[in-house]
């Protein structure tokens, strides 16, 4: 699991182990350890209050309407009575004050609670309503006697019960039931805030962006972020901590970044030779976009410069990365390079295999294909070629990342739809060569920029903003499975212009049984609507050997098969131009980037297309917003950040173990302002002071060189 960096790493007492905190003790200190991952005093002051609650605020019962939330309320206990059986087993209370009775519910700890509780006393409970056949109740209440025990958790330095927050700790079962619950850690807390002096958090930001930014010092962050005065206070440390984190994180990136600048050789590609212009002047099957110029410029300007191209190639479905990929494997042949293009399926890679061999055979560059299926003795032979520098591009699946693979001279690799393809991966193909090879990642679809900005913050980054021209739009449509016949008649009209069908079924793990029955399933029915011999249908699916894949794949691009029926195998990258109707059965099982992407594989020729989202007529609410969003926009950047927005960071393909998204506080979607922010003053800062080295900028090097990162600073210092 990814470990937040310590907030300061010089031995001192928040490096002390947590069993040392007065109220700890060995015993809770393993609990804290297993449940909250909280070691030592650090990690405490890391476990963030999720809310705070106004003790000195008491309503009515009277006050309770449908739209509260959490509320406290004081009054008597007037009655106690255990209900129902089994699950359904519960205590109820009742707690009168002077204007109703609001009802308490208990389904665990009964007899405990029962044996605490006593009629006729004053209690103060505090929790969130919620309505039982018309009544208010909490269910599991917080609960203390007004007679005892009321003293509430203080700021320490404060008077208690005036105007203060008590914070509300995130807690466990296993927590509570071993005497640490919310309460008790605010309890620790306050004792840990006690102890500690501002030496002990030493500020880390240079004053000018503090005062720039009207950021409070980190102690006082620290301090206020658990025992505020006011809610302005939180709302101050909260933003302070917010941003430290979004600004440490886009350093460390950008370290990383400028350090590939600064001190990385790279393979040079100087000339723009014979190969490029040759192909560029006769054999360019289109004029190229300006956006395709662009992005072309721009990553001849960095493979030119001598140091390692690192680089994320953002483009819509259909942009037209692929000839960007073309040309820049050109580049590397004229500087007597050989290049690489990695898909992430098979029919992708050989179908970039057909596409790049026919595109260049005029100008006679070898081109081969290896994948998984690559046979032994053409494997061999291909291994040898590669080796020895005959083959000059090499397209293939992850196959060509394997150990075996040796080039003679590698100078670039691109890495075709997927964002998958971690660092780690990157790194091995550093070993592919005494100088690290250029590496481009083109994207699937595209992603937010905030994601981009944090999960590939060491990335450069390019972009095609702009879709080839003549491209009409997609129309989506949503339609329910019960007007099926209708739309395989939509279907059949068009079959009857000449034009092609995919039909999609959702195929979430290539081994799920259920899954596949329904894709048979869909098969015979769509056989039933179109049968043969006047229409003909290819299936692939991801439990077919590779050749019967290239072969159904082969007839549907040939125009054998009028109809395409298939799982998500083909969501990314297949280009067939004439296939113009993309139907999608239970359109609401698919995430947002994958429909996009799978109706990305039509509109891609002259004919007007159609993407149709068969569902069944109950949706959940993410569901029915996912295809309001298909049907409203075909822009792959916004409905990436609403993918984003409606999944959250953690679920986004590609991403689910980038640790660098894992803040305990910011979230990239609702404070994509402060990420921005951070990010440009990290970059302004940077430039002024490359290796940081000026006076206002050591304490951020100290810190950034103590709490454990992943930045090499041996080549920066
Ligand atoms: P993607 O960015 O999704 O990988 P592709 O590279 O597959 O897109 O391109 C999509 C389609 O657009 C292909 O059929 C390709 O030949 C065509 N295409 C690409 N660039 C242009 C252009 N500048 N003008 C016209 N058609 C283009
Ligand atoms: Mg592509």
């Amino acid at each position: 699991m990814f470990k937040y960096p310590s907030i300061s790493s010089t031995a001192n007492i928040l490096s002390s182990p947590i069993e040392y905190l007065k109220g700890v003790g060995p015993q809770r200190g393993e609990i804290l350890k297993k449940e909250l991952n909280i070691f030592n005093f650090g990690d405490l002051l890391q476990h963030f209050p999720y809310r705070h609650v106004d003790k000195t605020k008491v309503s009515l019962v009277q006050d309770i309407n449908p739209q509260t939330d959490y509320i406290q309320v004081a009054g008597i206990i007037t009655h106690m009575e255990i209900m129902g059986e089994r699950a359904g087993k519960r205590l109820v209370a009742r707690l009168k004050d002077k204007s109703g009775v609001l009802e308490l519910t208990w389904f665990q700890g009964i007899s405990w609670i029962q044996k605490m509780l006593e009629p006729g006393h004053t209690y103060l409970v505090y929790g969130r309503v919620g309505f039982y056949q018309g009544r208010p109740q909490i269910i599991h209440p917080e609960i203390e006697s007004l007679v005892t025990d009321s003293k509430p958790v203080s700021t320490p330095g404060t008077i208690s019960g005036k105007n203060f927050l008590e914070p509300v700790y995130p807690s466990t079962e296993k927590l509570k039931a071993r005497g640490l619950g919310g309460r008790q850690l605010a309890k620790l807390t306050q004792q840990l805030m006690s102890i500690i002096r501002e030496k002990d958090i030493p500020e880390n930001i240079p004053d000018s962006i503090l005062h720039s930014l009207k950021l409070i010092d980190r102690y006082k962050a620290y301090r206020q972020i658990h025992f505020p005065q006011s809610p302005n206070e939180y709302e101050d440390a909260v933003k302070r901590l917010k941003f430290e984190e979004l600004f440490i994180a886009q350093l460390r990136a950008n370290l990383i970044r400028s350090g590939r600048h600064r001190f990385s050789k790279g393979v040079v590609f100087d000339k723009v030779g014979e190969l490029f212009n040759e192909f560029f002047k006769k054999y360019l099957p289109f004029e190229l976009t300006g956006a395709q110029k662009r992005v072309i410029k721009e990553i001849r300007t960095d493979t030119a410069k001598g140091r390692q191209m690192n680089r994320l190639l953002q483009g819509d479905v259909g942009s037209g990365k692929t000839i960007v990929a073309v040309l820049v494997m050109l580049l590397a042949v004229d500087n007597s390079y050989q290049a690489c293009l990695m898909a992430p399926t098979e029919i992708l890679a050989r179908q970039h295999f057909n596409t790049i061999s026919a595109l260049l055979e005029k100008i006679n560059v070898p081109v081969r294909l290896l994948t998984g299926s690559t046979k032994t003795a053409g494997r061999k032979k291909l291994l040898k070629e590669l080796a020895e520098g005959n083959i000059k591009i090499l397209v293939g699946t992850h196959a060509v990342i394997e150990d075996v693979v040796q080039f003679e001279k590698l100078g670039i690799v691109i890495i075709d739809e997927q964002h998958r393809f971690g660092v780690a991966q990157r790194a091995r193909l550093w070993q592919k060569a005494t100088i690290p090879p250029h590496i481009l990642v083109m994207t699937a679809t595209p992603i937010p920029r905030t994601l981009a900005m944090t999960a590939y913050g060491d990335l450069d980054y390019s972009v095609i903003d702009e879709l080839p021209p003549g491209r009409q739009p997609v129309t989506t449509v949503h339609r329910y499975e019960s007007h099926r016949s209708k739309v395989m008649d939509f279907v059949r009209a068009e079959i009857s212009k000449g034009r092609q069908v995919y039909i999609i079924f959702p195929l979430i793990e290539e081994s799920a049984t259920l899954d596949y029955e329904n894709l048979m399933k869909g098969y015979e029915n769509i056989k039933a609507y179109f049968p043969e011999p006047r229409y003909w249908i290819s299936m692939v699916h991801g439990r077919q050997p590779a050749a019967q894949k290239e072969m159904n794949m082969q007839r549907f691009i040939n125009k054998d098969t009028q109809i395409m029926v298939s799982t998500t195998v083909i969501e990314v990258g297949v280009d067939v131009p004439n296939a113009s109707v993309m139907v999608i059965e239970s359109a609401e099982k698919f995430g947002l980037s994958q429909l996009h992407q799978l109706r990305g594989r039509v509109g891609r020729g002259a004919e007007k297309s159609y993407c149709i989202l068969l569902t069944g007529v109950k949706l959940g609410n993410d569901a029915r917003e996912r295809i309001r969003m298909m049907t409203a926009t075909n822009n792959g950047f916004e409905i990436a950040e609403k993918d984003l927005e409606l999944r959250g960071p953690g679920d986004i393909e590609g991403t689910r173990q980038s640790g660098e998204l894992n803040f305990k506080l910011a979230s990239i979607v609702q404070d994509r302002h402060l990420l921005e922010l951070a990010r440009n003053m990290a970059a302004s800062l940077l430039e002024a002071d490359p290796d940081l080295d000026s006076a206002a900028n050591l304490r951020l090097k100290s810190f950034l060189r103590e709490s454990k990162g992943p930045v090499t600073w041996s080549k920066i210092s």
